[in-house]
């Protein structure tokens, strides 16, 4: 679509799925490097996303897909990047920007860092973006349209450098904004990695309450129960079903490699959830009432700032979970 000249000759992505195949779709669709080169962990999702079209080439290992790259995108779970950094430093060529899409950051610059020889930049980057959806065949070009991408460049790195990347996202349609890792972290934690871990926990919760109501039914005989969490998730919890569908791996490495930070900001929410449990418990409406208010602002601020996302409350008939 866009004529201008490609931001960079060759471009290497390491891991296939959501955020790897989304980033080479718009970069194909849009001109924005010359070559997309592309590696991953199994051969099957190599040889599937060089079937969608969206790669130049297909790779075996880091250290072949990185051979005359100028643009590396670490694109797999955080927990897999110290293996891929010392798999791909031999082939880095000299003057090479590698880059991640990872939701930490600190952990990042930690197990990288280290592997890339002297010449090499380093700018960790994270797309605020993202769906429950995994997979190449999951990705889709619009995907980082309007959101941020935060860049976490550690003190030093080359000004050119970190240019160049936020132009490759700003030309991906994103909002740049530039973090302290440290601090990315702390914000990523309370916006993203603690509702992740409580919709891991509710589903898990309230399907271990399901299995116990249907087997007290089949003990009382007159009582038929089925799947009642299923069957009225629509007060509610079908919104924490969406994210507790995120990949596994992916997100056991984002709690094991963000431990402190998610466990603080656990220990805030934690407190709260506790005052509103004396809150309900003494009957106080009025602090339900003033804390219900506040949220529901913060609601209005996420949508103002078009950052909600789009919501149907209305199922089409394919949508319909069958049992
Ligand atoms: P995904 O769809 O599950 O894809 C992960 C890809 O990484 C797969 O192609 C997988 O390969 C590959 N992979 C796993 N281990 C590997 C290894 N050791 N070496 C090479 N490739 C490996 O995950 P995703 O959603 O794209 O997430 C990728 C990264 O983006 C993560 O670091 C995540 O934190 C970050 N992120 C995700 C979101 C989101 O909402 N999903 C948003 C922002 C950032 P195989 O299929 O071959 O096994």
């Amino acid at each position: 679509m866009s004529p201008a000249k490609p931001l960079f000759e060759r471009m290497a992505l390491i891991g296939l799925g959501l955020l790897g195949s989304s980033l080479a779709r718009v970069a194909k669709r849009d001109g924005l490097v010359g070559h997309i080169a592309g590696s991953t962990r199994s051969r099957e999702t190599l040889e599937r996303a060089f079937e969608l079209g969206f790669l130049d080439s297909i790779h075996d290992s880091p250290v072949e897909v990185v051979e005359g790259a100028d643009l590396i995108v670490l694109c797999a779970p955080v927990g897999a990047n110290a293996d891929i950094a010392e798999a791909m430093a031999p082939g880095l060529k000299k003057g090479a920007i590698v880059t991640d899409v990872g939701s930490v950051k600190q952990a990042v610059i930690r197990d990288v860092g280290p592997y890339l020889p002297e010449g090499v930049h380093l700018v960790p980057g994270h797309p605020v973006a993202g769906t429950e959806n995994s997979g190449p065949d999951a990705g889709f070009a619009e995907l980082f349209e309007d959101r941020y991408c935060i860049l976490t460049p550690p003190p030093g790195t080359d000004e050119a450098a970190i240019e160049k990347v936020a132009e490759l996202w700003r030309r991906a349609g994103s909002n740049v904004e530039i973090m302290d890792p440290h601090h990315h972290d702390r914000v990523l934690a309370i916006t993203s990695h603690l509702p992740h871990l409580i919709s891991y926990t509710i589903v898990g919760t309230a399907s271990d309450l399901e299995t116990q109501l249907m087997r007290e039914a089949a003990e009382d005989s007159d009582i038929v129960r089925t799947r009642e969490v299923i069957r009225y998730s629509a007060g509610g919890f079908r919104d924490f079903t969406r994210i507790a569908a995120s990949p596994p791996e992916m997100w056991r490495d984002i709690f094991l490699n963000n431990r402190e930070t998610v466990l603080e900001m656990l220990g805030r929410f934690t407190e709260d959830l506790t005052a509103l449990q004396r809150a309900i418990r003494w009957g106080e409406g009025d602090k339900l009432h003033e804390w219900f208010t506040r949220t529901r602002e913060i609601r209005r601020g996420v949508v103002e700032m078009r950052q909600a996302g789009s919501f149907n409350p209305v199922e089409r008939k394919d949508d319909s979970e069958g049992t």
